[in-house]
């Protein structure tokens, strides 16, 4: 029973955090009965350390599955992590690059053991750090996407929509970075605005002496591979010009005028070049009026031998040689600025250069319709259910997943070259031979697969398939998923896709997309604004419990969370009034030698058994009346994802309710019998049911003090599997709330008046408490814990009040206090100064509720409360300036 003095989380969060996982706690058992809740976690990079967005994804996370966990279900958390592929890449190669080595020099064998080495050292900080933080995952199951059986699953994946036309290989036109050397998705690639050049390029056309045509462009270096112009169809200015040739300045190429959708007549002069290997939508023209692809600019972002003379140089020196050369030769009509957004690699912000270059692509339509259909049909929910919207509009416009990438780090693509004939052989196995030639010269394909493409097999992957397991059939689908929206197309539609596809069933129920946390003035963090929190730092300052009810406590859904280190403070506060109360009720039952208490049931709480009878003193009979009616409310708010709600009940409770008054009243009860009265039963109840009702957003605080608080036999071993709190009818105790009403209402009154005429507390002072109602039947019988808790001593008169200057009131209760002469002025003015707000409320009111538009418009409760707020001001008001 011996309790610290001081609340100091470091102290003991370390201890359990390894103790829960020691002792098993949060391994699933996929052959217990029971109804099923499992998710899997969103795998941070293998690179990554843990940042305040993990740390409330996973406190989000962490609530719901501990409340699961403590109703019984059997619950799965699986942990993992993502290989990242060019993330992980970059981060060794710059390891490298300190040491003066590099991957070309080394080969692909040695720089793949060197990634697995440096994983093996650094790759699992996040886990190190999130066991620290006490996130109630089964490591057990914890998986790695490079993994020997998630590889499996990927390679399967890839041999079947291979087989089923679903995988190809084709010429594309790619964002590509000449710094990372590999193709980027569409979403790797980071536009920004920049102020550019518009650059009008005069062509002249063949066979009509002195007619020219001018076209704009963003980038002149790229004129060079120009084997077109278009015009519109519509466009009458050019008609003379269908069929015509137009010559190529500085390379003297005739190229066709082709007549094309491609040229906008409101754009520029209506005229544009064609470069179909360095431009999308070109490459798509080029392919409907089949023209030649010529690339001037190679992976290295170099002008190539097509490029003529400037064949060397980097594509932006190139750049400046061909505008000095257009100039030169009088083909440079005019330059302008041009705002333009441009593509800049998302890892290393080199601009992207498009090139066709073959690729490996899914050809995504067939799957987005079904992925998209299960949206529609509630298969999958969103919630907010707004980010269904969002994932429509990508859906239906949905590309073709470009799946390779130039890079050594990830998984290889299961295809194999044949030398001799270039047959292509895609397999499970390594091929002995050529089915075609029966050459045994093949030659793995040297890319590897996008990174999303084996997280999007993580819900089903991480559970075992291709086997049929046992864990397969218990958690698949997944009963949730809780992520940020930034990887909504990246991840969460891909698994959508994939988990149809390959489970014939959809990869889990419901996505809970969470906000962004913000600072103080709702900014983004960001190293370069310098105003990042680190969840570490702050975890160990405050504790860890802190920080996550601060967190909790802004999180409603659909909006941003702010976190401020005030809000940390009070959140630690909070967990430091819990602290001391549990310090009170310990010291007494030690005090009284009351043996620890052993709950009789856990599945639901159990006050004493004859605790809730009307026998039971009023304030233990309140107090299971407030806490049931906080556990309705709290599981609900959990159920719907309304965390900041349940961080504000349960603040509520144990802060206004349970330290404020509950534990106030029970120490006079203490004084009066200098020992424990046999209702500290109830005491003990109330405050372990109260614990296990805060337990999933204050795990270690709670679990400290749990296990404190009873003997370790015949009861769960941990906190976290014991049964969390439901709501029971018979608990609830109107008769007894509106008795202890009545008793705060009073005590409150009294506190207000005696803070207004800034009297010391200490002061007892006498006064008289009038009503004409039966409520002050219930004063009386509380007198005494009135009296006690206000520091007065009160008449109680069964009769309106008479004028006095220092007097407070409510509907039902005029209370008048002796003040000293002193005070009394000071009392007089404050009164004068509250009569003249309660003159314009009443005023303001008035106005609104006689403004036919707004009652028009207005709800009818909203309307009722504000009758109702009206009338109360107009009795205040009456009672006060008639005082007055
Ligand atoms: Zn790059
Ligand atoms: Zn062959």
């Amino acid at each position: 029973m011996q309790i610290e003095k001081v609340y100091e989380p470091q102290r003991f969060e370390p201890h359990w955090a390894q103790w829960w996982i020691d002792s098993g706690l949060f391994r699933a058992d996929n052959k217990a009965p029971g109804r099923v809740f499992s998710l899997v976690i969103p795998p941070p990079n293998v690179t990554g350390s843990l940042h305040i967005g993990h740390m409330l994804e996973h406190t989000e996370i962490d609530v719901t599955v501990r409340w699961h966990r403590m109703r019984g279900d059997n619950t799965l958390w699986l942990p993992g992590s993502d290989h990242a592929g060019i993330a992980t890449q970059m981060v060794v190669e710059r390891k490298l690059a300190e040491e003066g080595l590099n991957r070309i020099d080394m080969g692909r064998e040695a720089f793949e053991a060197r990634v697995w080495e440096w994983k093996a050292q650094y790759g699992d900080t996040i886990k190190r750090q999130m066991v620290r933080l006490g996130t109630s995952c089964d490591w057990s199951r914890e998986r790695f996407t490079l993994d020997p059986g998630l590889s499996r699953a990927v390679r399967e994946v890839f041999v079947r929509l291979y087989e089923k036309g679903l995988i190809y290989r084709g010429e594309y036109m790619v964002n590509w970075c000449p710094r990372c050397h590999t193709a980027l998705s569409d979403l790797e690639v980071a536009h920004s605005d920049v102020q550019g050049h518009l650059w009008h390029i005069r062509y002249p056309v063949n066979g009509i002496p002195g007619r020219y045509v001018t076209v704009a462009t963003t980038r002149p270096e790229t004129m060079l591979g120009d084997t077109a112009v278009a015009v519109n169809p519509k466009d009458a200015r050019y008609s003379d010009l269908h069929g015509r040739t137009v010559q190529l300045p500085l390379m003297d190429r005739e190229i066709p005028v082709i007549v094309d959708d491609l040229a906008d007549p409101a754009f520029g002069t209506g005229v544009v070049k064609v470069t179909p290997a360095h431009d999308l939508n070109d490459f798509e023209a080029g392919r409907r009026h089949n023209l030649p692809k010529i690339q001037v600019i190679d992976e290295n972002g170099a002008m190539t031998a097509a490029a003529g003379k400037y064949a060397g140089l980097d594509r932006m020196e190139a750049r400046r040689r061909v505008v000095a050369d257009l100039e030169a030769a009088g083909n440079l009509a005019k330059v302008e600025e041009y705002p333009l957004s441009l593509g800049k690699c998302d890892r290393c912000k080199t601009p992207v250069e498009p090139l066709i270059s073959t690729q490996w692509f899914v050809k995504t339509k067939p799957l987005a319709e079904k992925a998209t259909a299960a949206v529609e049909t509630g298969r999958i929910e969103f919630v907010p259910p707004n980010w269904s919207k969002t994932y429509f509009e990508w859906m239906y416009n949905i590309r073709d997943w470009c799946i390779s990438r130039q890079l050594w780090w990830g998984h290889r693509i299961p295809a194999w070259h044949c030398q001799e004939c270039h047959e292509i052989i895609v397999a499970y196995e390594t091929p002995k031979a050529c089915p075609r030639c029966a050459s045994s010269k093949l030659e793995q394909d040297t890319d590897v697969l996008d990174t999303w493409f084996s997280s999007g097999l993580w819900p089903f992957s991480t559970l075992g398939w291709p086997d049929q397991t046992e864990d397969l059939a218990k958690y698949y689908p997944t009963s949730l998923l809780i992520t940020g929206f930034d990887i909504l197309f990246f991840w969460v539609a891909r698994m959508a896709m994939l988990g149809i596809e390959f489970m014939g069933d959809v990869p889990f129920r419901q996505v809970y997309i969470h906000g962004l946390v913000r600072d103080a003035e709702r900014q983004k963090m960001s190293k370069t604004r310098g105003n990042t929190i680190d969840p570490l730092v702050v975890t160990e300052k405050y504790g860890t419990d802190a920080v996550r009810m601060a967190l909790l406590q802004g999180a409603a859904p659909g909006t941003v969370i702010v976190l401020t280190e005030e809000r940390m403070e009070s959140s630690r506060a909070f967990a430091n009034k819990i602290w001391n109360a549990a310090r009170f009720l310990f010291l007494n039952m030690e005090r009284s030698a009351v043996t620890p208490w052993v709950p009789e049931s856990l599945e639901t709480f159990q006050p004493d058994p004859d605790a809730v009878t009307l026998a039971a003193p009023i304030e233990d009979r309140w107090i299971f009346s407030r806490l049931n009616s906080c556990a309705e409310q709290v599981n609900r708010a959990i159920e719907q994802y309304r965390y900041h709600e349940a961080a504000q009940l349960l603040w509520h409770f144990f802060w206004h309710e349970f330290c404020d008054w509950y534990v106030e009243l029970k120490k006079l009860t203490f004084k009066e019998n200098s020992g424990l009265t046999p209702g500290w039963r109830n005491t003990l109840a109330a405050f372990e049911t109260a614990l296990r009702l805060l337990h999933p957003a204050m795990p270690f605080l709670t679990e400290e003090l749990w296990q404190r608080l009873a003997t370790a036999d015949c009861r769960p071993k941990s906190i976290s599997v014991a049964g969390y709190p439901q709501y029971r009818q018979e608990l609830t105790d109107f008769a007894a709330e509106r008795e202890i009403g009545i008793l705060q209402e009073i005590v409150t009154l009294a506190r207000t008046l005696r803070a207004e005429a800034k009297l010391d507390p200490k002061q007892r002072l006498d006064g008289k408490l009038y009503s004409r109602t039966p409520a002050l039947d219930a004063a009386r019988v509380h007198l005494a814990a009135i009296e006690s808790l206000a520091n007065v001593k009160l008449e109680l008169v069964a009769d309106a009040a008479p004028k006095a200057a220092v007097m407070r009131s409510t509907a039902e209760f005029d209370l008048i206090l002796d003040v000293p002469q002193a005070q009394q002025e000071a009392q007089r003015k404050r009164a004068e100064k509250e009569c003249e707000q309660l003159k314009k409320n009443i005023g303001n009111l008035e106005r609104q509720l006689g403004d036919e538009k707004f009652l028009g418009r207005a709800p009818a409760d909203v309307v009722e409360g504000m009758r109702k707020k009206l009338a109360d001001y107009k009795v205040q008001h009456e009672k006060l300036c008639g005082a007055l």
